[in-house]
């Protein structure tokens, strides 16, 4: 093998060390060197590697079954690195530091006044965080709109009012920092990996509020598709004469059951004063038939889209993060819609899943940037 063929694989062999030592807590250089297939002498090459850079530490010993002596016990140092999440909106920047374990060390907001200027602010907030925080394995910036994560560039994002931006080279050029740009509904699904006990194969997530987007992830990675926009359910036309969308279609599941169409649904219908309220604060409050009957109706074309998520991609999981959640009748009614329109068996298999708590694209982007150091994608 090469000299480069060597360096790389070590670099491969430690980034996977570090995975295994996040994922699992607490460990033994003869438990990695198991798990990892990889010879007990490289594990503890990689592990003294890390202990002098302060980045693991040995804590006490580990009885280990079955193996005579105890071992050293290993751990990650939490704070040895940090990630950086930023969700990028027209109003305000949203900042979440991470340590290398996903615990929030810092959640701040800045507020843009005026929208020429995000770019500019955008930019002073990636410098401020690398002053900051000198030990930065990256900044993950999740933007609502049509982004290509290899590159970093942002073709478009109607709410920001940006069109064919290099983001990552403009901040780049500026910021001594490893820069990634994301989909902030796709980024925002990785809180699923993390809010999940177990290993999932398959999530397929959707996040319902002024955009309808969604999210596939396999084996802990999104599945991004051939131009990046695999997961789009908002765009799933699920009422053949309904209201034109926005992208020129009609009946879309976005233009049907987005925050702005449910509101405008309540406001035609004599419930202005609810236009100017949250949704959640809205469910919570009234309970009148014609809002149920709303909530119902939501649920009703959600249950379609999602029928044709089970049939395509067959996930073990789908997440529905939505401001209509709180409503019984809506959640019921996404089910039993799903179940009408699914075949039994992948119905049967499929766990369905309505969030109490939003997921965040920033802390979603700071997974992001941890997974793609590990996976070697950064
Ligand atoms: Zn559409």
């Amino acid at each position: 093998m090469s000299i480069k063929g060597t360096s790389i694989l070590r670099e491969r062999n430690q980034k996977r060390v570090l995975e295994y030592l996040r994922k699992n807590k607490m460990s033994s250089r003869l438990e990695i060197s198991k798990a990892l297939k990889v010879s007990k002498n490289t594990v503890s090459l990689i592990i003294d590697h890390f202990i002098k850079q302060g980045i693991v530490a040995e804590r006490g010993s580990k009885e280990t079954k079955g193996a005579g002596r105890p071992s050293v016990a290993l751990s990650i140092v939490p704070r040895s690195c940090h990630s950086v999440g930023i969700y990028t909106r027209s109003e305000k920047i949203e900042i979440i530091v991470t340590d290398y374990c996903f615990n929030i060390i810092e959640h701040s907001t800045i507020t843009i006044t005026q929208e020429d200027r995000l770019l500019e602010e955008l930019i002073h907030c990636c410098e401020r965080i690398v002053d900051s925080y000198p030990n930065v394995i990256g900044i993950g910036i999740g933007v609502p709109g049509l982004v290509n994560p290899k590159t970093g560039f942002v073709y478009r994002a109607t709410n920001l009012n940006w069109t064919n931006i290099p983001l990552k080279e403009r901040i780049q050029r500026k910021v001594n920092a490893n820069i990634s740009v994301f989909n902030s509904v796709k980024v925002a699904a990785l809180q699923a990996i993390e809010d999940s006990e177990e290993d999932l194969h398959s999530i397929f997530y959707i996040r319902i509020s002024e955009g309808i987007g969604g999210a596939f992830i396999i084996n802990n990675s999104i599945h991004l598709g051939a131009s990046w926009t695999a997961g789009e359910i908002g765009h799933i036309s699920v009422e053949e004469n309904g209201p034109k969308c926005k992208c020129g279609q009609s009946g879309c599941l976005e233009r049907l059951i987005n925050v702005t169409a449910f509101k405008e649904a309540i406001k035609d219908n004599g419930f202005g004063y609810y236009n100017k309220m949250n949704i959640r604060e809205l469910i919570n409050d009234n309970s009148s038939e014609f809002i149920m009957q709303e909530l119902k109706n939501c649920g009703s074309y959600l249950g379609k889209a999602v029928s044709q998520v089970i049939h395509l991609l067959n996930p073990q999981v789908i997440i529905i993060d939505s401001p209509y959640n709180g409503a019984s009748i809506f959640k019921d009614n996404t089910v039993k819609v799903i179940e009408q329109k699914s075949l039994n068996l992948p119905f049967q298999q499929t766990r369905i899943e309505f969030v109490d708590n939003v997921y965040s694209p920033a802390k979603g982007a700071a997974i992001s940037v941890i997974i793609n150091f590990e996976t070697g994608e950064s």
